[in-house]
């Protein structure tokens, strides 16, 4: 199957999705094609009923649970979210085995800006992939509209290449002010200058937290989950760990630090 057949095949699945998440389906079909993986999507734009049908199952009806969300609780009924699977070159087989390929294609969906169901704490979804411009789905039912762009200029190299890959990155202004993020995990109680470049770095993405003393206390708690409940809805624990440190980095960036 040429690479424009895969295309098209997979847009006529994922329906009414926003431009940019369509945009976003056929830039990972054929940057993937170009490495040989095959990838098709199963789902995208969902209405409440749809899923309110996918959420009795496994509970209401036969199966297995599939999703946590009900009707208006999933970004694919704001037409934000694509669900992949792999398939061969004929563009027959389906398959949802999380292999070597199966996580280039999450690489390749995250550096166009996607985030992905299976980096989720408590409900992984392996398949899932979405995209929200920062927006929650309190916002979005409200009637937000989202402003998402792919990062189309962000080349990331298969990870099987040897040798230093030339990766264009973003211009960034040089003369802003830089936010180190501390790794490892820091919660209530943690103190010292980890906690006080987290602290820096929430007050830049207007989590405000208060004076930056290097005492993870109440306040900079509070910061972490009021972050969480935007961006990482299904970890909100007022913990900074691994995940928070990723989405926090990617805020920054987003902002152009
Ligand atoms: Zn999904």
């Amino acid at each position: 199957m040429s690479v424009e057949n895969l295309v098209n095949k997979a847009l006529n699945r994922i329906g009414n999705v926003h431009p940019v998440i369509k945009k976003g389906a056929e830039e990972i079909i054929r940057r993937a094609y170009k490495e040989g993986i095959y990838v098709l999507f199963s789902d995208g734009y969902r209405s409440h009923a749809e899923q309110n049908k996918l959420y009795a199952k496994g509970r209401t009806a036969p199966g297995k649970i599939v999703t946590n969300a009900r009707g208006g609780q999933s970004m694919h009924n704001f037409g934000l979210a694509l669900d992949f699977f792999l398939t061969n070159k004929a563009g027959k087989t389906a398959s949802w085995t999380v292999n070597a390929n199966w996580r280039r294609v999450v690489e390749i969906a995250k550096s166009l800006g996607f985030e992905w169901g299976g980096d989720w704490k408590s409900f992984k979804d392996y398949p899932h992939i979405q995209m929200t411009g920062g927006l929650s789905l309190a916002q979005l039912r409200a009637g937000v509209k989202p402003n998402i762009s792919l990062k189309t200029q962000t080349y990331t190299p298969p990870k099987t290449q040897t040798g230093s890959a030339t990766v264009t990155k973003l211009k960034t202004n040089t003369k802003k002010e830089t936010y180190p993020l501390p790794s490892g995990i820091l919660r209530n109680g943690s103190r010292g200058n980890n906690v006080k470049q987290l602290q820096r770095a929430l007050n830049a993405v207007y989590f405000k937290c208060g004076a930056v003393d290097g005492i993870l206390g109440p306040k900079t708690v509070d910061a972490i989950r009021r972050f969480q409940m935007v961006y990482l809805p299904y970890e909100v624990d007022g913990v900074y760990g691994p995940n928070t440190h990723k989405k926090l980095q990617a805020v920054l960036k987003s902002k152009g630090y």
